[in-house]
């Protein structure tokens, strides 16, 4: 009994999630909120003359810029100007505006000033110590705002975890938003140029109170001179904010329907001076890979559907298309479910998540650019992080 309760929990999560960004509620309208991090008094990171909220702003007034040009999206922002707004409020617009997805820009700094890269975060646990120290620096505005302690009872700033037990998980987007913040980080890859230091979950106070897919993006290191340099550069802002806008079209099209629009992004000179930061040791979530070997397809027989099973979806459609290869680019085993509206096309099955990458990558190579990995229990999505655990 208790088994099926769950099994039926996670269908309905599932559907929510779908459902938040793919409902056609607002007038017909994909709504985006942007937050652009910091403002007035609160600078965020300054460094070499570098001031975070500046960024922050420049990035997102040009993202949504882009946006716009779409008349069906409708783009909502949390502060146009150099204005100080409260955490839990910015979570609060988008929340009022019923927003398909937030996305909250950010630039990073560190007193290692090698360090450099851009990095996605997602709302949730997280035990590595570089991404709460990421959170912790982030939460740390509403020490500027009038009864913090009241309004954000319960809550330490000096201990960014101590958000996920004051609440309950969030699970229902995490899907949604790792889809997204993967996108973004595969648009700063390989359309931009820049180094990639993947997606990463941390409890962040302005993701933990807003209630859609959302996503932090750490641009990059304003505290390292060349990146700095660049994200303070009128074609740093456009190429990056470009690369942002694509991610979100790219959901919009699949979710919601309609084109993405060709944006011409401009590859920076890979910015490499000697940097010796650890990497990340949370990269629990996708990460770009580049496999240069020869993908090996597991076969139909060897998948153990107890297990859990990892497929790619390749597109999404409210037409039914045949499940055979010539559709799909000359990819062979193709199912199909439908959600929401939607038939879902996904390629492949394999019990490894190793081996689900090689799948990405021969699917990417077939023309299915914003291709990702789905892994289903017991015939159910479940998410990446969820999945990839329980697979080790
Ligand atoms: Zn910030």
């Amino acid at each position: 009994m208790k088994s099926i309760i769950s099994f039926k929990k996670i269908v309905v999560a599932t559907a929510l999630a779908v459902s938040c960004v793919s409902n056609a509620q607002n007038g017909g309208k994909f709504k985006v909120c942007l937050d652009a991090g910091h403002g007035n008094q609160d600078f965020g990171a300054s460094y070499h003359g570098y001031v975070e909220k500046q960024i922050n702003l420049a990035i997102i007034l040009k993202l949504g810029t882009i946006l716009e040009k779409d008349p069906s999206v409708d783009v909502i922002y949390t502060r146009k100007n150099d204005t100080f707004i409260e955490l839990v409020e910015r979570a609060n617009i988008a929340n009022r505006n019923k927003a398909n997805i937030f996305v909250s820009v950010h630039c990073n700094a560190n007193k290692n000033t090698e360090a450099y890269g851009s990095e996605t975060y997602v709302m949730g646990l997280s035990k590595s110590a570089s991404s709460l120290a990421v959170a912790k620096k982030e939460n740390e505005v509403i020490k500027l705002e009038e009864n913090y302690k009241t309004k954000y009872a319960g809550y330490n700033p000096n201990a960014p975890e101590s958000l996920i037990s004051a609440t309950i998980a969030q699970e229902e987007y995490l899907d949604q938003s790792i889809e997204l913040a993967s996108r973004i980080q595969d648009n700063f890859d390989n359309k931009v140029n820049r180094k990639n230091r993947g997606v990463h979950q941390a409890p962040f106070m302005v993701l933990h109170k807003a209630f859609m897919p959302r996503v932090l993006v750490e641009t990059g290191f304003i505290s390292n001179p060349a990146e700095g340099a660049y994200l303070n550069s009128e074609e740093g802002q456009e190429n990056m904010a470009k690369a942002i806008a694509d991610a979100i079209f790219r959901m919009k099209a699949e979710y919601f329907g309609g084109n993405v629009p060709v944006l011409d992004i401009k590859k920076s000179e890979k910015p490499m001076p000697k940097d010796s930061t650890p990497k990340l040791k949370d990269v629990e979530l996708p990460v770009k890979e580049a496999p240069k070997s020869v993908p090996v397809k597991p076969t139909v027989s060897s998948v153990d559907t107890t297990k859990v099973v990892f497929k790619i979806q390749l597109k999404a459609s409210n037409v039914k298309i045949e499940n055979k290869p010539e559709n799909f680019n000359g990819l062979d085993e193709i199912s199909s479910v439908f959600e929401a509206g939607y038939h879902k096309y996904l390629f492949g099955q394999t019990n490894s998540y190793e081996a689900s990458k090689k799948l990405l990558a021969e699917a990417k190579s077939k023309g299915f650019e914003s291709a990702f990995i789905v892994p289903f229990r017991n015939g159910v999505k479940i998410s990446l992080n969820e999945a990839v655990k329980s697979s080790k």
